[in-house]
């Protein structure tokens, strides 16, 4: 409870000197900025809140029943409490990589990468959390390579592809795809699930914007407008769009010439 009480306490104080700065502009701006601190400080509480009661309710019956359960009950609790901590751990980062966007802080870090080692890396780091989907990675021969900060690339990847998993049934398919053309990469990651509602595909990159919102599968709308803001600072576009197949598709470019020199800006 003290853990989350910093932590809401430190967004706060982050938040706070936005909103001072942002006094200096129009009145309208300052409205907006207040109800962004408001519904931001309701969405972290709210999904930190879950996790952690699922958490605190997991691990005392795993030391106080500790003797009567069999380990069916031992194991299934032990998953309760990894599977909760990995949302709290997802949302904490994108929590942290807000912070640094919203400072304007985003330096990039760029080196020339296969992106297959992005992609490796990114399933890496969610094992077993794709552990009920079949991923099938389907990048063309010789990709050229990219110049991009490889660790925030694999958070634009952590993002697509959690959401890929929270928002489609178990057992079916994501699959990521690649391929160059006209001096950039299209990257893929699509799903089989029910894809996004129509007229959404656009709002769903701007903050805390959320469309399913079934049980507390979600967290706090802001994966993906850290993607976006990941891959402008590449130079990069990104955007979803519905399959005629069923389910949904995110497409994101990275540049494959010399990238832009301009320093990224926060277009919240
Ligand atoms: P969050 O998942 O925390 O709500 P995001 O910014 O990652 O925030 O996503 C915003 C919204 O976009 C989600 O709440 C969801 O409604 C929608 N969305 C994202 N990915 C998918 C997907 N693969 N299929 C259907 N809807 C999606």
């Amino acid at each position: 409870q003290r853990l989350l009480e910093t932590f809401v306490s430190q967004i706060a104080l982050a938040l706070e000197r936005v909103r001072l700065a942002a006094e200096a502009q129009s009145a309208q701006l300052k409205i907006e900025t207040e109800q962004l601190r408001n519904s931001l400080l309701s969405a972290i509480s709210h999904d930190l809140r879950t996790p952690l009661a699922a958490i605190v309710g997991a691990s005392s019956s795993l030391v106080r029943d500790s003797e009567r359960l069999d380990d069916v009950a031992r194991r299934e609790l032990g998953q309760a409490i990894y599977d909760e901590a990995t949302r709290m751990a997802s949302l904490a980062n994108n929590l942290l990589d807000m912070a640094r966007l919203q400072a304007g802080a985003i330096v990039l870090n760029r080196q020339w990468q296969p992106l297959e080692e992005v992609v490796g890396a990114a399933l890496a780091g969610m094992n077993a959390r794709l552990a009920d989907h079949p991923v099938t990675v389907r990048l063309t021969r010789d990709l050229p390579l990219v110049e991009i900060d490889s660790l925030l690339i694999e958070r634009v990847f952590a993002n697509l592809l959690d959401n890929a998993v929270k928002y489609t049934p178990p057992g079916t398919p994501i699959e990521i795809g690649a391929a160059a053309a006209a001096g950039e990469l299209t990257v893929t990651v699509s799903d089989r699930g029910h894809g996004i509602p129509a007229g959404e595909e656009k709002l769903i990159f701007e903050k805390f914007h959320r469309v399913a919102s079934e049980g507390n599968q979600g967290g706090a709308g802001l994966g993906l407008s850290i993607s976006r803001s990941i891959i402008e600072a590449h130079g990069g576009k990104i955007w979803a769009e519905n399959l005629s197949t069923g389910g949904a598709a995110f497409h994101f470019t990275l540049l494959l010439s010399e990238p832009p020199s301009i320093e990224h800006e926060e277009n919240a």
